[in-house]
């Protein structure tokens, strides 16, 4: 799944869980289960080769900041437009957690480093991965989005 799902469903289960010590592996374990929702990415049917040419990179890179700034947008919303810095950071981990396992990877994907550790997590992700062709891989993004949003209009985002 794309960053920005990832980033989404940090939020939305930092501000269903108040307790950091549940929330924070919580959001880590969810990043396998949201790669199981069948989604469309820019590695998506591509080789090693590919993965480093062209659009990709800008690609990457646009969704990696899309996925700060939404981060950034619920932390800073928490802590000034609620008042809450213990709920603020507890979006901020779980956030970081959530995008966790694809960051340990990025430097196996985009340096081939061929440590033990990073071919062993991007092997599990691939094992987990359920691609599905487009519109419908980026539709399904969509709705995990639209689900996190409904999440939060009941809590963070009521005013
Ligand atoms: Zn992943």
């Amino acid at each position: 799944m794309l960053l920005t799902p990832h980033t989404f469903v940090g939020v939305a289960i930092a501000s269903s869980i108040s307790n950091p010590v549940i929330s924070v592996p919580l959001s880590f374990a969810m990043h396998f289960l949201g790669d199981k929702v069948p989604h469309w990415d820019f590695f998506s049917n591509t080789n090693k080769e590919d993965r480093l040419k062209g659009w990709r990179i800008f690609a990457v890179m646009s969704d990696f900041g899309l996925s700060v700034a939404v981060g950034l947008f619920f932390t800073l919303y928490a802590l000034w437009f609620k008042g809450e810095s213990l709920l603020a950071l507890n979006i901020l981990l779980c956030v970081i957690a959530s995008c966790l396992p694809d960051a340990l990877e990025a430097p196996h994907v985009f340096f081939g480093s061929e440590d033990v550790f990073s071919r062993t997590l991007l092997y599990v992700q691939h094992k987990m991965q359920f691609q599905a062709p487009l519109p419908w891989g980026i539709i399904s993004q969509v709705l995990v989005i639209l689900a996190c949003l409904a999440l939060l209009s009941g809590s963070l985002l009521r005013v």
